[in-house]
């Protein structure tokens, strides 16, 4: 009697299938969907200079998904294998509440080869009141430490439909600053650093479904305050906006991406570039990173 109908997954039509892309409507296993992930990072790779041959390289974990970080820096070492990157990891911990031990003792755990793991613990509770500036302080602080290491590449993992999101903002607020962290890859004009996003064609859910499938990972989940979203009310406005564009077309997603691209590079003709996130701006501190070091500066900031 019933026996349960398990969906094998299409691309390699022997495992269960445990998901259907958002983008490509594929059926896909764990294993196989990580392979597509990371054929998504190195398509990035190629097209941009995310990341070069024997380079020195930071890689971020994000403060509001440590979690999706860990996934992703897994993948992206994937990616990276036969380069021969040194890797060191950066957790920033925003509230205070021990999230680079947890995010330690995960990367033991799951034994990912990387050098070393750099904590930093931001000793000020309301520095970061929107998205935007999580974003912007995951920039600024990644890039002092950079300086400091001979590091030329941070490593953010960002997902395209957070990218998306972070071109509509820019869009409906016309910043340079804003518009610049939806790009691949920002550039110093003025020193050999970078800061890269190899998950350029990799949409959140991929990752969210990816992180839930890992058994390690899922034991963390359980712990409600891993993590950190703050989101001000224009920025859910824009947040609305661009999960419609979302879900009800990924293609127009990839679509009005490009179009933003193209207008970007038309926009950003004459601008210069801030310092503190290499975003281009129209003057060498951009208005965010103003508010951000501000406060920094006066708040004790532990490495
Ligand atoms: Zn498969
Ligand atoms: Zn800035």
């Amino acid at each position: 009697m019933g026996q349960l109908m398990r969906i094998k997954c299409q691309h390699c039509k022997k495992r269960d299938a445990v998901y259907r892309r958002l983008a490509s409507g594929e059926v896909l296993c764990v294993q196989c969907l990580a392979n597509a992930v990371v054929k998504q990072i190195r398509k990035a790779m190629s097209v941009y200079p995310i990341v070069k041959r024997d380079e020195n390289v930071l890689y971020v974990i994000r403060s509001d998904k440590p979690l999706e970080s860990i996934t992703a820096l897994k993948l992206f070492l994937k990616a990276v294998s036969g380069l021969n990157v040194s890797i060191d990891v950066l957790c920033i911990d925003v509230n205070s509440n021990g999230l680079c031990n947890t995010v330690e003792e995960i990367l033991k755990r799951q034994s990912l080869e990387v050098r070393k793991i750099i904590s930093i613990t931001v000793k000020h509770k309301n520095i970061v009141n929107s998205w935007l500036k999580l974003v912007k302080l995951h920039s600024v602080l990644p890039l002092q430490i950079a300086r400091k290491e001979h590091i030329t590449a941070i490593v953010q993992p960002y997902f395209r439909d957070e990218l998306t999101f972070l071109n509509i903002i820019g869009l409906i607020m016309l910043k340079y600053e804003v518009f610049s962290e939806g790009m691949p890859v920002k550039k110093s004009y003025y020193e050999d650093i970078r800061i890269s996003r190899p998950f350029y064609y990799v949409v959140s859910h991929d990752i969210a479904v990816l992180t839930y499938h890992n058994k390690i990972l899922q034991e963390y989940m359980i712990k409600n305050d891993i993590g950190f979203i703050p989101i001000d009310e224009r920025e859910s406005y824009a947040l609305e906006l661009s999960k419609r564009i979302f879900f009800e077309s990924p293609e127009l997603m990839y679509a009005s991406t490009k179009s933003v691209e193209l207008l970007q590079s038309y926009i950003v003709k004459n601008s210069t570039q801030c310092s503190y996130c290499l975003s281009l701006a129209s003057e060498s501190v951009c208005s965010i990173c103003k508010s951000l070091i501000d406060v920094l500066e006066s708040s004790k900031t532990s490495v």
